[in-house]
Formats: structure tokens, sequence, C-alpha cells
């Protein structure tokens, strides 16, 4: 089996080679991550394996030979899925709030554990959801892909958080932070110790942004308090999302952690991105011919008239989590 990094050399990125992966099931009748499959078994919450169809493996075998400055080397990795719960159906807010911080220690530990092989350099954790994002399993789940390099879109903001750092003595996530408290008109929710805003930079029409106050690199370092306050911030915010046009929004969600390379990243600052494809509830945005071709996002609209329609979806959703299944959330809507 075939799995192997070439290297790009015009974009200086690698791409990920698996011949096996065309093999997986595309939305069979049957779900694997249901409790009692052959995988899965009985007795758990929440349930990690390693992924069936992996991007990358131990023992990667290529099938092409480095030559000149086509450079490939061996997919080395590991490819996890993190099966959130045994219902076949739902989103992160479906879950309790117990259950979630389950499924963030999960996330947690697995960092940890990937990230003690030393060949793994970063650790990347994330959330397909829904049709448009191209799922090919819809039951509740997240992957981990444990990568011999660092990818190059956190690899970017490594670069300019180090040079924030160095210029200004301080973070360049604390200071985003800052700016978007003297605004307010972008931040949607916050508890005791996350705060959740659609950026001023947003790329996406419902990009959403979830930051720790306080300032750490990675999910470890969080207190068992706040990763209840992550849990809260988590399930608050995909509800929202929910709410937003009365639909299961999709969406991509991205954790972005220190690298695991042995480094140090004092600058850098623990976050997860949420990018819904959505312009509205039928029309999609997609990366098309500016954004793609030339890699230039523009954003239809403004940023905070889209954080206000948020806005009123949080408060949706405080009240529906309330109403339905007595969820008296941890913190509140931020008012502009
Ligand atoms: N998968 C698995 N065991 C199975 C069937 C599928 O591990 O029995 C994996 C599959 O390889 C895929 C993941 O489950 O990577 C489902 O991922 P998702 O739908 O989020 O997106 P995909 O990775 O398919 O793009
Ligand atoms: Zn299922
Ligand atoms: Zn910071
Ligand atoms: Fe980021």
């Amino acid at each position: 089996m075939t799995n192997e990094l070439r290297w790009n050399p015009i974009l200086g990125e690698w791409i990920i080679v698996a011949a096996k992966r065309e093999k997986r099931p595309w939305r069979p009748n049957y779900c694997p991550f249901c409790p009692g499959s052959e995988e899965t078994g009985e007795g758990w919450r929440v349930l990690v394996l390693p992924n069936r169809y992996p991007a990358l493996r131990v023992d990667a075998e290529v099938a092409s030979s480095s030559k000149d400055i086509y450079c490939v080397k061996p997919g080395y990795g590991y490819c996890e899925v993190v099966i959130e719960t045994p219902m076949h159906e739902g989103d992160l807010c479906d879950l309790s709030l117990e259950h979630l911080k389950e499924v963030i220690d999960a996330f947690s530990q697995r960092y940890v554990e990937l990230g003690r092989d030393p060949k793994i350099k970063y650790v990347f954790e994330f959330r397909n959801k829904g049709a448009a994002i191209g799922v090919s399993l819809h039951h509740p789940h997240s992957q981990i892909y444990a990568l011999p390099f660092i990818p190059p879109r956190v690899k970017r903001e490594l670069d300019n958080s180090r040079k924030f750092y160095k210029e200004n003595g301080r973070c360049l996530f604390c200071r985003i932070l800052e700016l978007e408290y003297e605004s307010k008109s972008r931040i949607l929710y916050e508890n005791a110790d996350f705060t959740v805003f659609l950026p001023f930079f947003a790329m996406w029409p419902y990009e959403v942004h979830v930051y720790p106050r306080r300032h750490v690199q990675n999910l470890p370092m969080l207190t068992e308090e706040e990763r209840y306050s992550l849990a809260d911030a988590l399930k608050v915010i995909t509800k929202a999302y929910n709410m937003l046009f009365d639909m299961n929004l999709p969406y991509i969600m991205a954790v972005h952690q220190s690298p695991t390379d042995g480094g140090e990243y004092k600058y850098y600052h623990l976050h997860i991105e949420f990018y819904p494809p959505n312009r509205d509830a039928n029309k999609l945005k997609y990366a098309a011919g500016i954004e793609w071709g030339a890699g230039v996002f523009t954003y239809d609209g403004l940023p905070e008239e889209r954080a206000m329609q948020l806005k009123k979806a949080v408060n949706k959703a405080l009240n529906d989590l309330k109403k339905k299944e007595g969820y008296k959330a941890l913190g509140a809507m931020v008012q502009s």
C-alpha cells in the first residue's frame, strides 16, 4: 500500500499520496461507527480508533522515488478517528457538557500520546460536518492526523506570531482578543475562560474563532475547569450555527495547537477555528478562482453584519438549550 509525501517545489508544500484511501466507504448504508460494529464494540461513550483507510501510516511504503527537485518521502504518521458518541446522529451541541469535555480530553490525550513519537512534528485535530463538506460518514466524529511536518497554514501562523512577539514582546492572539473586546461588535459569546468571535479578518462568511483567554499553547495545558469552559463554548456555538438558518449547518472545525517537534512555542496561542461554507441557507461560498487560484479571499457582506446575525443565533441557542434540555450555559452572549 502506497503512502508517500510528494514535495511541490513551486509552492513548497507536501502532498499526501495514499492509494488505499480511495477504497474507503462512501456514505454506506451500515454505519461502521455505531456501537456493536466489528470495530466499535459496546460500552463506550467516546472512542478513538485508528483510521481504517489512513492517509499516513508508520509502515508507509513509497511507490515512486525522488528525482532532482521531485522529492518523495514515506507518508509516515498516524490517522485516527474520534467517535464522539454512540448516537448515530447529531452535532457537538447535542452532547452533554460532561460528554463534550470527554471528547476534549480525548483530543488532549491523543495530542500528547502521538506527539511523543519523535518523528511526529504536528498533531492536527479537526472535525468535518455535513454533506457539503464532503464527509464520507455521518456518524458524529472528528479526525486526527499526526504529521511528520508542520502544516503550512499553521506554519504561517507560527511565523507571524513569532515575529509579532519579537517586535512587541507579547502574543499576537492575546492582542487580537484585546482588539475584539475594544470593538465588541464581533464577539458572540464568552464564559469565564473562552471567547467566541467572528474575527475582523474572517475569510468565510460565518467563520468563528474560539480563544482561551489564558495564554496557553495546547489542550493539555488547559485546567479541568477550562476544559468545561471550552466544552460550553463549543456547545453554544455549534448550537447557534444550527439555529442560524434553522438547519444543520455544515462546517470544518480546526484545532490549532503548538507543534510537537520539541521546539519552544511560547509565543503561540491555542485556538479553534470554524469554517462553515454557507453564505445563507441555500447558497455556498466556494474557494473558487480568486480564492483557490490566487489565494485571495473575498468576503461578501460585512463581518460585523454577519456577526450580528450570529449573536441573534447565540441568543436563540441559549434559550433553546435551556428549554429543551435544561442546559444552563456557563457564559452569556456579548452585547455590542
Ligand atoms: N473510516 C474508518 N473506518 C471505517 C470506515 C471509514 O476509519 O470502517 C474512516 C475513513 O477513512 C474516513 C473517516 O472514517 O477518513 C470518515 O471521515 P470523514 O467523513 O470526516 O471525511 P473523509 O476523511 O472521508 O474525507
Ligand atoms: Zn452510526
Ligand atoms: Zn496569547
Ligand atoms: Fe489559526
